[in-house]
């Protein structure tokens, strides 16, 4: 009988802000106070840390509402769902961006990001909850319809359309766009300090109020306590680790990042990446893609790229960070005589 168990960890990231628990928006509250509100939404907790205007909370609490309800692959009526369904769909304006940006990065990462993984993900139970390993023939069938580059659509008009057999999902990407659009209110709503937590994706408008960065502590993986701390302003901080989504099955753990080539959990000798940069959407899909392309693969990919920094951490134990984040990532003891700076050459 198979024995499978599901570990959620629904904060990847800890925060050092010296702000913690739940504080509902509090209109009444000096403007050198934080306003802060903990919600579930796109199934894991977010918490919005907001100096300035209260109520920009409320309002952001219904845009990712809004958001969940077109992007969701699993709520019933949203624009992915119908998409899957019927295979071809005119897309909203705002979907319509994301998928044109999302697909964009599928290029950009030669694959390692695709957006029609879903009904391989599904079959191994991480959007049903009913987890196990899947049949080869099965995952060999389900793989024989993955390839992004068949997906048929125009930016201009919206116009979706599907090869037959496949399904799209958003979900490497959704939460980084979010937090973006989040970031985005909050600016236009006069703010100039926030901090956003999107399960575990981090997001800064901004410093702290008094010009000091964020303190921004990375999950350590082996553990309870953290790999490292990041200082940021203005930036996005996004991970993607095996330890966020498993189950274990025989002994054997999988995680919840697919390798298009297999159709399995990546298994690329990384077990978490850190993306660090300014749009919340790119480092979301790049920690997805570098997490299955590996460590060799993952800093020739940065070599070539201006648009981001990286922390990664293998499964031997070792962490190496990109020259980028040098004199903003301290990493902790436990990691002393195991780290590496990644340079350009
Ligand atoms: P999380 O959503 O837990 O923060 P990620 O951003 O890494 O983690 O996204 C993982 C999700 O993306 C999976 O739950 C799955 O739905 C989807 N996914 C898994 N592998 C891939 C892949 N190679 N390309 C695109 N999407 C993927
Ligand atoms: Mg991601």
């Amino acid at each position: 009988m198979k024995r499978s168990r599901m570990i959620c960890l629904f904060l990847c990231v800890l925060l050092l802000t010296g702000c913690t628990g739940t504080v509902l928006p509090d209109s009444k509250a000096g403007a050198d106070e934080p306003g802060e509100v903990t919600f579930f939404a796109m199934d894991t907790v977010m918490q919005l840390t907001l100096y300035g205007d209260k109520t920009l909370l409320d309002d952001a609490q219904q845009q990712v509402g809004a958001l969940e309800r077109r992007l969701s692959v699993t709520e019933e009526g949203s624009e992915i769902c119908a998409v899957n369904q019927t295979g071809s769909a005119v897309l909203s304006a705002e979907t319509a961006k994301l998928l044109t940006q999302a697909l964009e990065l599928c290029r950009r990462t030669d694959g390692a990001l695709d957006l029609s993984i879903y009904p391989v993900v599904r079959a191994w139970g991480f959007t049903t909850g009913e987890y196990g390993v899947p049949d080869e023939d099965v995952l060999r069938g389900l793989l024989s319809c993955v390839d992004y580059t068949e997906i048929q659509f125009d930016g201009m008009s919206g116009q979706l359309t599907l090869a037959p057999g496949m399904e799209i999902d958003l979900g490497s990407v959704a939460k980084g766009y979010t937090g973006d659009r989040l970031i985005d209110l909050f600016g236009q709503g006069g703010a100039s300090s926030a901090l956003i937590n999107l399960g575990g994706n981090v997001q800064a408008l901004g410093s702290k109020p008094d010009g000091s960065p964020w303190r921004i502590a990375v999950q350590d993986p082996f553990g309870e306590g953290y790999a490292g701390v990041l200082d940021v302003i203005g930036q996005a901080v996004i991970t993607s680790g095996g330890y966020e989504r498993y189950f274990e099955e025989d002994g054997q753990i999988y995680w919840h990042i697919i390798d298009p080539d297999t159709g399995c959990p990546a298994r690329s000798g990384l077990v978490s990446v850190t993306i660090v940069g300014n749009s919340g959407l790119l480092c979301d899909a790049l920690s997805t893609a570098l997490f299955v392309m590996g460590y060799e693969d993952a800093v020739e990919f940065w070599r070539g790229c201006d648009d981001f920094e990286m922390i990664l951490i293998r499964e031997d134990g070792r962490i190496a960070w990109t020259e980028g984040l040098e004199g903003s990532f301290a990493p902790s003891d436990a990691f002393s005589g195991k780290t590496e700076v990644i340079r350009r050459d």
